[in-house]
C-alpha cells in the first residue's frame, strides 16, 4: 500500500510511557500521524473515560521529541478549545459525537472562533454510530465551514462495515479523502489486516488504526488494538492487483455484506424457531401449525408482489425456511 494517509496510535492515552513508547514504534512510517484519545466517550459510565487534559503535554512530547503529527478526539466545543491551544495538529469526531449534528456544529463554531486555528492543519469525520449517510455528510459539510483539509473515516456500525453509506460518500462528495478505521469496524484484532486489505481493494485513501505496546493489558478496546509490528508488517505487505474495475468491487463488498447479514438473521431465525419448539414440546403441542403456516406464507406472497419478486421462488425460501424450523424443533 502507497500514498495512503495514516493514522496510528492507542484507543486511548494511558499514561506517558505508554504514548511515547508507542509512538517510537511507529515514527518510522513515513508521513504517519499519531492518534491517542484523552477525552474518550465510553458506552458505559463505568469504563475508562481518559485521562483528560493531562494527555495533552504527553502528545506536545510526541510532537518535539519525535517530529510525529498528532491526532485527538475532541467530543465538544472546550476540548476543541484546549486541543488547538496545544498545537494539536490534526482532530477527529468521534462516531458517538457525530450523531449530533447540534454538537458537530458547535465544534466547527470553535475551531472558527479560536485564536489558534491556524495550528490546525486538518479534522477527520467519523461516520455516525447510526447508518445515516446523510448525517455523515452534512457533518463533513459543517466542517467545511471552519476548516479547508477535511477527511472522511469510515468505521461502520455495530461492527457492519455499511459500505453503502460509504459508497454513497465517495460518489456524493468525490472530492473528500476517505480513510477506513478497521479497529473500530471490526471490533476485533484479528479482522483488522483484512479489512486493511478491503480498503487497499476499494481504493480508500487512508487508514486509522489502533496500536498499542500491550493490546491485551489496554485500558480501552483490548480486544481491537493491534502491536506496532502488527501494523508495520500490514502497509508493508505487498499490494495485490485488481482487474475488476472499481464500481464492481463496490457492488461485491456491498452484496457480501448484505449475505453475511441475511445468513445471520437466518441463523436467529432458527435460534428463536428452536425456543418455539421447546414451548411446543412443553405444552404438547403438534410441532406442524397449518392456520400458522399458511398465515406466514400468505404475508410473504403479498410482500413479493409489493417488492417485484417472483411469489414462486419466495414461495420456496419459505418452504424451506419452514421445513428448516421442523427439523429442529423435531
Ligand atoms: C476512537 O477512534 O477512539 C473512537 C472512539 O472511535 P469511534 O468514535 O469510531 O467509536
Ligand atoms: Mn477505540
Amino acid at each position: 500500500m502507497n500514498k495512503m494517509t495514516y493514522i496510528a496510535g492507542p484507543c486511548a492515552a494511558e499514561n506517558e510511557q505508554q504514548v511515547l513508547d508507542t509512538a517510537r514504534a511507529l515514527s518510522g512510517i513515513e508521513g504517519l500521524i499519531f492518534r491517542a484519545g484523552i477525552w474518550k466517550p465510553r458506552t458505559r459510565p463505568e469504563s475508562f473515560q481518559g485521562v483528560g487534559d493531562e494527555g495533552l503535554l504527553w502528545l506536545s512530547r510526541v510532537q518535539k521529541e519525535l517530529g510525529l503529527p498528532v491526532a485527538t478526539e475532541v467530543a465538544n466545543a472546550d476540548q476543541t478549545t484546549k486541543a488547538l491551544a496545544a498545537k494539536i495538529e490534526y482532530l477527529w469526531i468521534g462516531a458517538r459525537t457525530c450523531a449530533s449534528p447540534i454538537t458537530v456544529q458547535a465544534i466547527a463554531d470553535a475551531i472558527i472562533y479560536s485564536p489558534h486555528r491556524t495550528n490546525l492543519h486538518g479534522v477527520f469525520v467519523k461516520n455516525p454510530v447510526n447508518e445515516d449517510e446523510a448525517l455523515w455528510q452534512g457533518n463533513i459539510r459543517r466542517l467545511q465551514q471552519a476548516v479547508s483539509n477535511v477527511l472522511a473515516v469510515h468505521r461502520g456500525c455495530n461492527h457492519q462495515p455499511c459500505w453503502q453509506m460509504a459508497y454513497q460518500l465517495r460518489i456524493n462528495m468525490p472530492e473528500v479523502g476517505l480513510l477506513l478505521d478497521p479497529s473500530h469496524m471490526s471490533g476485533d484484532a484479528e479482522r483488522v489486516s483484512s479489512l486493511c486489505r478491503d480498503a487497499a481493494e476499494l481504493e480508500y485513501d487512508g487508514l486509522m488504526v489502533e496500536v498499542h505496546p500491550h493490546p491485551e493489558h489496554a485500558l480501552s478496546d483490548a480486544r481491537q488494538q493491534i502491536t506496532p509490528e502488527h501494523f508495520t508488517a500490514i502497509i508493508h505487505s505487498p499490494q495485490d492487483r485488481y482487474t475488476t474495475p472499481i464500481e464492481l468491487r463496490w457492488m461485491r463488498k456491498m452484496i457480501d455484506e448484505v449475505d453475511d447479514r441475511l445468513w445471520d438473521a437466518i441463523a436467529r431465525r432458527m435460534a428463536v424457531s428452536q425456543r418455539i419448539g421447546e414451548y411446543k414440546k412443553a405444552n404438547n403441542m403438534e410441532v406442524f401449525q397449518p392456520s400458522r403456516y399458511n398465515e406466514i406464507m400468505t404475508n410473504r406472497l403479498v410482500w413479493a408482489e409489493k417488492h417485484g419478486l417472483s411469489k414462486e421462488t419466495v414461495k420456496t425460501i419459505v418452504e424451506a425456511l419452514h421445513q428448516e424450523s421442523i427439523r429442529m424443533q423435531q
